[in-house]
């Protein structure tokens, strides 16, 4: 079991039911629109909310965003470690940051954005911390630790050191495994281990190897995660498929679907991965792919269904299958379920048997009807 960590009374790792996270699209010093934004994530089962402070002016919105909110608030940090500082007085439940990129000579007291920091001629990122004044991570460390504030080290393909990337000689496993720990080191020189880990790449297959590294060889929390996997669709695939993989296995304790789409879908899926492996409860509905037999519009009725078990809130299960002479016992697993039947005439069935018939037009009225009795 990994260690668990609490960030603003979410509990992390150490056995506590996965949580779902997103990251807001909003301009954060934007209190209105960013405020409404985690509101609509809460509503659809969002459990922690990150916000980019990218200035001194974002870290210091925290504060007035969380008088309107109620998921905790991650701080996500690149570059200026006294932005963690602010963004942890401000009122942060939780910092991401990555201490191999934090620098401190190229920034000027009044920049406004991380495009103002420059970085390395070659493009490459510090060993992790070089470039920190040890001073200013100890602030980090003694603000956070005293706040009670865990840290997310969030390792990417992108934030590999040039001495890593030399060693290994390209983004392998062990290289993102090298670079978490490093991170952690120069946390822990400080005596702070409230930390939480992630090393996101863009391959799948690569992101699941990190890991597992990760979880073979450290006790820490795992924030899971495939990083710019991509439009909807294809973005929702590849999340489902790295973070159902750990997931599956055991490893991970908090999720973040990384879509280019609106942070509302990340969430639908984050929760919809959770509830497809049975780590969160809700709803769940079967429907058949149709074939010659079909007697009912099932891509209507499903989502139709979908809609309205969706509004009830049930931690039941139902099956929209077309047609009753192979559909309720296909659907057996289901608590309910409806089928359709020759001559207009459909099946409500429950565990598999049928216990009612209704005109097919009817069918969804007549099975909400049993679920909804008054
Ligand atoms: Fe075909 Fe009926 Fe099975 Fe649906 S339930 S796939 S319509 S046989």
């Amino acid at each position: 079991m990994t260690k668990q960590i609490n960030a603003g009374g979410l509990l992390i790792g150490g056995g506590a039911p996965i949580s779902v996270q997103s990251m807001t699209t909003t301009k954060t010093v934007d209190i209105d629109e960013t405020v409404a934004q985690i509101n609509r994530l809460a509503a659809l089962g969002c459990d922690i909310a990150r916000v980019a402070v990218p200035d001194f002016v974002s870290a210091d919105a925290i504060g007035e965003i969380k008088k309107y909110v109620t998921l905790p608030i991650i701080a996500d940090i690149h570059f200026d470690y006294r932005l963690s500082i602010r963004a942890a007085e401000a009122g942060a439940d939780k910092l991401r940051l990555n201490p191999g990129n934090m620098r401190f000579s190229h920034i000027s007291q009044n920049s406004k954005s991380a495009g103002q920091y420059s970085t390395n001629s070659d493009g490459s990122i510090s060993e992790a911390g070089a470039d920190l004044p040890a001073d200013g991570l100890r602030a980090v460390t003694e603000i956070c630790a005293r706040k009670g504030i865990p840290i997310r080290i969030g390792v990417n393909s992108g934030s590999l050191s040039k001495k890593i990337l030399s060693k290994h000689g390209r983004v392998t496993a062990e290289a993102l495994y090298e670079s978490a720990i490093e991170s952690i080191k120069a946390l822990n020189r400080y005596d702070f281990d409230d930390i939480c880990l992630s090393v996101k790449t863009s391959s799948v297959p690569l992101t699941i190897s990190a890991y597992r590294l990760l979880s073979e060889r450290t006790g820490y929390p795992l924030h899971l995660g495939v990083t710019e996997a991509g439009p909807e669709q294809m973005g929702i695939i590849k999340s489902s498929i790295g973070i159902g993989a750990l997931l599956a296995d055991g490893i991970g304790d908090t999720i973040r679907v990384s879509l280019t789409a609106p942070p509302e879908r990340e969430v639908e899926a984050g929760v919809a991965i959770l509830r497809a492996l049975g780590l969160r409860p809700g709803y769940d509905i079967i429907s058949c792919p149709t074939c010659g037999r079909c007697e009912l519009d099932i891509v209507s009725l499903a989502a139709d269904v979908e809609q309205r078990l969706a509004a009830l809130g049930s931690d039941i299960t139902v099956a929209v299958m077309g047609c009753a002479v192979n559909g309720p016992g296909e659907a057996s697993r289901a608590d309910y379920g409806i089928a359709g039947g020759a001559s207009g005439v459909g099946v409500i069935f429950a565990k598999g048997r049928v216990i009612k018939k209704a005109p097919m037009n009817k069918l969804v009225d007549e099975l909400f009807a049993i679920l909804t009795p008054n």
